[in-house]
């Protein structure tokens, strides 16, 4: 006798980056300084109504996110964050087992926690030997059984981003009955001119689903807010799904606050991408093999000496995210931040 369905049992935990006081945590690819001040101020003045129920239909930050892309506010599903919508995304396309979710493998650990929650199988495609997603052997592993694709771009943890013409021949050979997920959580952060943009493919592709996120350029992870650009129809789907009144108050006001203000916030991009660079050079100069990155974190494809290399920085008081047996995840902070990071990672060298 069990309360609980056994498939459960098999679930895998999403490992949080791990945050001790008083240490640098580099683990879970935030921005280190604080929400920008108009957004601070709006999410207060959200809590004093703190006492009434958020927006069901999160009219106004919907409008706001539809003038933002120039897109019909009908094309937009807002969410309690982009991992809900990931795990929206699968309630609405699988029924369950048999139903297959496809994405790369390594990639962003909550594809494999939701696919599963939803009942469906989980089919991996791993990266290519440049950490990149393997776009054709991925089209290749759809059968018609496919009801679901992750691309996650920029790849969290690995970091390089997919190309615009690979991955129109990838939509392209896929067709359109499956349900192609762009996840943009990092799109903030991208340099690369050959990058591939979801936004301009959405009219093109009414089966692409394109995720963003208002957790990691707009420092806002905290709030929860994430949303969807599709096609009116995927984007009711995605709607019909969402738990009732989960996207906060608070988090749809700071949300609202960050696109009046998002100019500014952006420029502070510009910072984490000039320190990418700096961090990158430093780690190739003490021996380490890192990909190119298009996101605010460094992947360090350290295999067998993952763990050690996570416990030895932790000892230099920075926190790392290790993904035994692949690698470590370093998430690009303040100069000061990364310098502390270097110099570990030089001790671990040397
Ligand atoms: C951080 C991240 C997200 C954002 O998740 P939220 O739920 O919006 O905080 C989504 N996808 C990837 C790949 C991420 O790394």
């Amino acid at each position: 006798m069990t309360l609980i369905r056994p498939d459960l049992d098999t679930l895998p935990a999403y490992v949080p980056g791990r945050s001790v006081p008083g240490l640098i945590k580099l683990a879970s690819n935030e921005v280190a300084d604080p929400p920008a001040p108009a957004v601070l101020a709006a999410i207060a003045r959200a809590a004093a109504d703190g006492n009434r129920y958020p927006d069901l239909g999160v009219v106004e930050l919907t409008d706001r996110i539809a003038e933002f892309h120039d897109l019909a506010p009908e094309r937009i599903a807002v969410g309690c964050g982009s991992v809900t919508l990931c795990q929206q995304l699968v309630q609405l396309s699988c029924l369950g087992p048999g139903d297959e979710v496809v994405f790369a493998w390594r990639s962003f650990e909550a594809y494999p926690i939701v696919t599963q929650i939803g009942g469906a199988d989980v089919v991996t495609v791993p990266l290519d030997d440049e950490y990149r997603h393997d776009l054709d052997a991925m089209a290749a592993a759809v059968t018609e059984r496919t009801r679901l694709i992750f691309i996650c771009s920029p790849n969290n943890p690995t970091g390089p981003a997919v190309r615009r013409a690979e991955f129109e021949r990838f939509l392209g050979a896929v067709g359109p009955d499956v349900v192609v997920a762009l996840d943009e959580a990092y799109a903030e952060f991208v340099t690369d001119p050959d990058a591939a943009h979801g936004r301009p493919l959405l009219d093109v592709h009414p089966n692409l689903v394109v995720l963003r996120t208002f957790s990691k350029a707009y420092r806002m992870a905290g709030l929860r807010v994430g949303y969807a650009l599709t096609s009116p129809e995927l984007a009711a789907a995605l709607r019909k799904v969402c738990p009732p009144f989960s996207i906060s108050s608070v988090g749809q006001a700071g949300a609202i606050a960050a696109l009046e203000n998002h100019e500014e916030i952006l420029a502070d991009c510009v910072k984490v991408i000039a320190e990418r660079g700096r961090v990158r050079d430093a780690l190739l100069a003490a021996g380490f093999t890192v990909p190119v990155s298009e996101s605010n974190f460094v992947w360090l494809p350290l295999g067998e000496r993952t763990t050690a290399f996570a416990t030895h920085c932790a000892e230099h008081k920075v926190i790392v995210r290790p993904f035994h047996p692949d690698g470590v995840r370093v998430t690009i902070s303040h100069p000061e931040e990364n310098d502390a990071l270097i110099a570990a990672a030089t001790a671990f060298a040397g």
